[in-house]
């Protein structure tokens, strides 16, 4: 089967789950004796059209259209569907991220695909095509045949490892026709939340809820989070309080993440906040309530005073930070 992936792009490089994508897709191709294509449309630097190839890629196909330099989820979803049917694939795969989602249905609407969003796993081949995907907000999985001609996948960002190896692919540039009625919504400008770690795409987060009182309490949040490297995030009724901005609200009314190592400090861990998060490989939390439900979605546990934990741990990740350079 050949596979076409879409890689977003940030800044001229691939996003990571850009990378997550190309090694799914990548196995799937080599599964099923196919060839992996990829897509990028706008900036993207030599160095990272060859890192697509390191990843999966056996061809990049590179879009450089000025019209097409933001994302325009109609144009997008355009150009997606022309490179498919241009490279013969039958299996199109996107990471499950904002753009992505917005995107994928429409190219499953144009390639009259079968579509599962969100998918945690590769599909399995042995008897049809079944691809696993949650379902009821974490609670269970969904395993979804796909009888379509051409399949479009959307991929959980974090659940599949990125695999880099010595290929490389070769690089074409593609110009496809797009429709003046595919620029009807244009961005105009992107205005930066912040220039700190990107929450979707982040490997760590630090998390916090309305245990900390107030705003004014986020300094240790953030000194943690900035020590280990992680994004930071937050329930929905800190950042409904405007203690934090939307933009970290994570759950089932906000985002969806699945990073290496979530901590929750005094957040209680409603069903809706666990519906974004559960999916992380590895969640600790840190309650003053030892019958907070958070502990029953927990790998490790923490009970006691948010106030008096992290203080400590931020000393503890400063001395072994010291420690070992
Ligand atoms: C339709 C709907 C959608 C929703 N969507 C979302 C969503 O997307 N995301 C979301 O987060 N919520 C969502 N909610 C709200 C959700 O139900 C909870 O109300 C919310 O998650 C609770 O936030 P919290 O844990 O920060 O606050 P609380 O429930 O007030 O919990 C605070 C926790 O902090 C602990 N604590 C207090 N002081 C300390 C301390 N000093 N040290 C350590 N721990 C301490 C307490 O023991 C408690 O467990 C939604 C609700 C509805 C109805």
């Amino acid at each position: 089967m050949n596979v076409l992936v879409y890689i977003e792009t940030a800044e001229g490089k691939l996003k990571k789950s850009a990378t997550e994508v190309l090694s799914y897709g990548k196995v799937i191709a080599k599964n099923s004796g196919g060839t992996l294509t990829a897509l990028a449309i706008g900036d993207l630097t030599t160095d990272e059209q060859g890192k697509a190839g390191r990843f999966g890629a056996d061809k990049v196909l590179h879009v450089t259209n000025d019209k097409l330099k933001q994302f325009i989820n109609q144009a997008y979803a355009s150009v997606v569907a022309e490179a498919a049917k241009q490279n013969n694939a039958s299996v199109v795969i996107i990471s499950n991220t904002f753009n992505g989602k917005a995107m994928a249905p429409r190219v499953a609407v144009k390639l009259k695909a079968g579509m599962v969003d969100g998918a945690v796993g590769l599909p399995d081949l042995s008897n049809g095509f079944k691809v696993r995907t949650s379902a009821f907000s974490g609670k269970a999985f969904a395993d979804i045949e796909l009888t379509s001609a051409i399949k479009v996948i959307t991929v959980a960002p974090n659940s599949f490892k990125a695999e880099e190896n010595q290929s490389a692919g070769t690089v074409e540039t593609f110009s496809a026709s797009v429709a003046d009625s595919d620029f009807t919504a244009m961005v105009k400008e992107i205005v930066k939340a912040s220039d700190k770690i990107s929450l979707p795409e982040a490997e760590i987060v630090v998390s916090a809820g309305r245990g900390l009182k107030g705003p004014e309490n986020w300094g240790m949040i953030e000194e943690l989070a900035t020590l280990l490297g992680a994004a930071t995030a937050c329930s929905k009724p800190v950042s409904d309080a405007h203690w934090r901005p939307h933009s970290e609200h994570v759950g089932q009314t906000g985002l969806a993440i699945s990073p290496n190592l979530y901590i929750a400090i005094g957040i209680s861990g409603a069903i809706q906040h666990l519906a974004g998060v559960s999916s992380s490989k590895t969640i600790v939390v840190i309650n003053k309530d030892p019958e907070a439900p958070f502990f029953k979605a927990a790998d490790y546990g923490i009970v006691g005073d948010a106030f008096e934990v992290v203080p400590k741990l931020i000393d503890e990740v400063k001395k072994f930070k010291a420690a070992n350079g």
